[in-house]
């Protein structure tokens, strides 16, 4: 049987942790709440205070792919992440303002000049893979899921990429920030391309909303 698929629920693609605990209240302005709290639930898919719009929780490297492939109509997601992962085929229409960090270059404190190849530590393969490709430094990227700061404390790398807030973890572990690859990460809204043409008036509505609780957050603070 054949669907309307504006009869279908706009779904929004968030992500545990700070994305979700940020963004619900920017959601609230546009009249959006979930109808039940998701750390008490298994969950992945909730209902909301608007019948037209459900909330799906992923991990926030998926919600590129759900948005990007239309199991999503729009999420956020944070910048790093889009640079990692591609943001091919979807739209970026807003910024949040939220989750605003900085993806960097780290070594050990007064860590000597490497001659030749450097071996870099980080999830963001991609992303530090382009970076020192542009610089003209041969680098071998060594994949890692994790404790990143760790990996030249043992050796295992020259430098780390990774994502910066306060720079207290990387002090806590000896190292300082070398080099700035990105300094305006944060989280931003995305929408699938057809879902903006198919859904246009309702996805705008959100966006306004959105946008206007950002100005106001941004006002106040
Ligand atoms: P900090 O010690 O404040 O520099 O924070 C560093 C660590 O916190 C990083 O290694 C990240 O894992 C995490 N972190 C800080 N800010 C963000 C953010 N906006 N998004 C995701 N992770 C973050």
């Amino acid at each position: 049987m054949e669907t309307d698929m504006s009869e279908k629920p706009l779904i929004i693609a968030l992500s545990k942790g700070r994305i979700l605990d940020e963004t619900l209240p920017l959601l609230k302005h546009a009249g959006i709440e979930l109808l039940e709290d998701p750390s008490a639930s298994r969950k992945l898919i909730f209902d909301t205070t608007r019948d037209d719009v459900q909330i799906i929780i992923i991990r926030a490297t998926d919600v590129p792919p759900y948005v990007q492939h239309g199991g999503a109509d729009m999420g956020v997601a944070g910048k790093d992440v889009l640079m990692e992962n591609g943001a091919e085929g979807i739209f970026e229409p807003l910024d949040l303002e939220i989750a605003r960090c900085k993806l960097m270059v780290a070594a050990l404190k007064d860590a000597p000049p490497v001659s030749g190849r450097l071996r870099v530590a980080t999830k963001f393969v991609n992303v530090a893979r382009q970076y020192f490709a542009q610089q003209g430094k041969q680098a071998e990227i060594i994949k890692l899921y994790g404790a990143m700061e760790l990996a030249p404390l043992v050796g295992l790398a020259d430098r780390i990429v990774d994502i910066v807030d306060t720079g207290n973890t990387l002090r806590a572990n000896g190292l300082e920030p070398t080099e700035t690859i990105a300094d305006d990460i944060s989280s931003r809204v995305v929408v699938n391309r057809a879902s903006m043409k198919t859904r246009h008036a309702a996805i705008q509505a959100i966006l306004d909303k959105l946008e206007q609780a950002v100005e106001q957050r941004r006002e106040t603070a």
